[in-house]
């Protein structure tokens, strides 16, 4: 990908990506977070002792043009928090990816470190809040102070059409970002799995988060998330997603 390219009228830059990557990448605004992020990855878990943790923030990842934006809570402490790319190494990283490969998302199906080869296609990943926190529960605090990050992220993005929230804390943050930029909502946007709104030219879906406690106990199958992922696949291909209404970014 160049670094600059234009695309529906919008320049694409991913050189602002890696600058804003870099900064989230050297933040040490959460005590707390930057206290447990260090700790798990200095005394790591058994199964990888012989590995150099991450245990830094981690930065989102995928084309700065793609329309299909994914957002998580926070990395896994074993899981981002060991690999330093989102949704790379734990299980919940393995569901999402078997997924988002088989809707034509991904370039294979399996996310296990860095430098696996993984590239996303018309998909970026990125995460809330981008330390992990005890027991993936961040503060109030905490996700404010984050929130900045999550807004510049998402304003590089230009050429979103539809967001997947991948839970109700993702679900609440991206609904943060729309009143923060100003964005006309519906009166009633509720959290629920399968939930959808389309809101100035972007359609937002809710979905359970993939972690191992809904897969295992059933809240959230492979087949459910495989049909709405079909769903977000055929709105990208519809007329309709090619609406020029913008948000105001
Ligand atoms: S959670 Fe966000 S704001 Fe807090 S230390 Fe990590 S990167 Fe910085």
């Amino acid at each position: 990908m160049n670094d600059k390219f234009k695309k529906n009228g919008h320049h694409f830059d991913s050189v602002d990506l890696t600058e804003l990557s870099q900064e989230i990448i050297s933040c040490r605004k959460c005590p707390r977070l930057v206290s447990f992020r260090e700790k798990v990855a200095r005394e790591k878990t058994k199964r990888y002792q012989d590995q150099e943790y991450w245990g830094k923030p981690v930065p989102g990842f995928g084309p700065a043009d793609s329309r299909l934006v994914v957002i998580g809570l926070a990395p896994a402490a074993h899981g981002g928090n060991r690999t330093g790319r989102v949704f790379t190494g734990d299980l919940s990283a393995k569901f999402l990816m078997k997924c988002l490969y088989n809707a034509g998302f991904a370039n294979h199906e399996y996310s296990i470190s860095i430098d696996d080869g993984l590239s996303l296609n018309d998909c970026y990943i990125l995460a809330a809040v981008r330390c992990v926190p005890p027991d993936n529960l961040p503060t109030r605090e905490e996700m404010n102070n984050c929130f900045p990050f999550l807004s510049r992220e998402l304003k590089i993005l230009k050429n979103t059409r539809a967001v997947l929230l991948l839970g109700k804390i993702a679900f609440d943050s991206y609904i943060s970002y729309l009143k923060y930029i100003g964005t006309e909502l519906p009166k009633k946007l509720t959290f629920g799995h399968g939930n959808s709104y389309l809101i100035g030219n972007i359609m937002i879906y809710a979905s359970y988060h993939p972690s191992p406690r809904n897969t295992n106990m059933g809240n959230l199958s492979e087949d459910m998330f495989m049909s709405l992922l079909r769903t977000i696949k055929t709105y990208l291909e519809s007329p309709d997603s090619r609406s020029d209404v913008a948000l105001n970014r």
